[in-house]
């Protein structure tokens, strides 16, 4: 076998992430390395920083990207935030809340589920009904941007009554950041982490996460050092610290760092309002279009994310020859269904920089064409 340098295809993502990343962020990655102690990269470090306070909407003195995909970013809040013991209330309504009692569990925490059909936003009802019945609580847990299923859940109503029972706050904006409309500050979110793939349309592997101060709080009461060593806020704060002084604690992933300074440029210049409307606006576009080929939506209207459209595929057409003749024939892709809806639906995604007029005509045409 010979092996020669690779030189991946050039699709166009319409799937749950990752999403088309803009030449201007490629180029950003090329730029020369340099030591991830060096004074021009601390600068640019804290651009990132201040970029990252914008996406969330907060003034969080902890808000950083991790090292590492958006599950870590979820490792990174659950393990700091609990203890061996500790009751977490987790909604799921969809494959990541599933992954959120996972990272409870293992860290010795009791999950009390919050389920909710797959497909429909979190009902806050039920979350009140379970603030009441569980006082031992500390913290509650929900997914903001579903990404298996296309639905968004209130996060201000869902973090208001949190904190009406003294419940801390994690919240899952992996899907969300930079698509939705979401105010860390204003709703007074307590621990959060996202992806850099989805609507931030820079390359995966980093998770952007930020931390109120009742949240460090929590942290700095913990009687058991954090089991992780590698996402122990404590010891990852010597690095992306408040101090100004940058200690080693691993090698930043310097390169992928410039394409997020990038895309968080990319996306102050949009304006985070716009960006919002956008993705809004090419939703109807689109859902008009798929609608008009007798697709429906499996999430109902008023809780649809405008990134993730998730759509029943027809009893009479193999999903599998879908969407392997939309990769083949027109460089395209879009999601299968995950967890129980495999097989049942196509996830199209809109994300970021994939979230364009002309990917919408596009995806439509390709579609119909394939369909008939
Ligand atoms: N949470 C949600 C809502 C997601 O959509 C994803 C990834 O798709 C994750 C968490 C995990 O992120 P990653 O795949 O970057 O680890």
């Amino acid at each position: 076998m010979t092996i020669t340098t690779f030189n991946p295809p050039v699709r166009t993502l319409m799937g749950p992430g990752p999403s088309d990343v803009h030449p201007r962020v490629l180029s950003a990655l090329a730029r020369p390395t340099i030591g991830h102690l060096d004074p021009s990269f601390s600068t640019m470090m804290d651009e990132v920083k201040t970029l990252l306070q914008y996406a969330f909407q907060t003034d969080n003195q902890l808000t950083f990207p991790v090292s590492a995909p958006g599950s870590a970013g979820m490792e990174t809040c659950f393990a700091n935030l609990l203890e061996a013991g500790d009751s977490v209330i987790v909604c799921q309504n969809g494959v990541f809340g599933g992954r959120m009692k996972e990272n409870v569990e293992r860290c010795g925490a009791i999950a009390i589920m919050v389920e909710d059909e797959w497909g429909k936003a979190v009902d806050p009802q039920k979350v009140e009904d379970a603030l009441k019945a569980h006082p031992e609580a500390s913290v509650l847990a929900f997914v903001h941007a579903e990404t298996s299923t296309g639905a968004l859940s209130d996060a201000k109503t869902l973090c208001a009554l949190a904190h009406q029972y003294n419940c801390l706050t994690i919240v899952d904006a992996v899907t969300s950041v930079g698509g939705s409309e979401l105010r860390v500050d204003d709703w007074g979110i307590d621990a959060i982490y996202s992806g850099t793939q989805k609507c931030l349309s820079c390359v995966p592997g980093l998770s952007p996460v930020s931390f109120s101060e009742r949240s460090q709080e929590r942290i700095k009461q913990r009687k058991e050092r954090v089991q992780s060593w590698f996402l122990d806020l404590s010891l990852v704060m010597g690095y992306w610290g408040n101090d100004g002084g940058r200690s080693y604690h691993h090698t930043a992933p310097v390169n992928s760092l410039y394409a997020l300074h990038e895309s968080l440029l990319m996306l102050k210049e949009e304006g985070l309002e716009n960006a919002w409307a956008r993705h809004s606006m090419l939703h109807q576009a689109l859902k008009a279009g798929l609608e008009a080929m007798g697709l429906s939506f499996i999430v109902p209207e008023g809780s649809r994310l405008a990134q993730l459209n998730a759509v029943t595929i027809p009893s009479n057409v193999d999903d599998a020859v879908v969407r392997k003749r939309l990769l083949h024939e027109y460089d395209l892709e879009i999601g299968a269904g995950l967890g129980s809806l495999a097989g049942k639906v196509w996830r199209i995604g809109l994300m970021g920089q994939s979230a364009s007029a002309s990917n919408v005509m596009f995806c439509l045409a390709s579609l119909e064409s394939v369909l008939n």
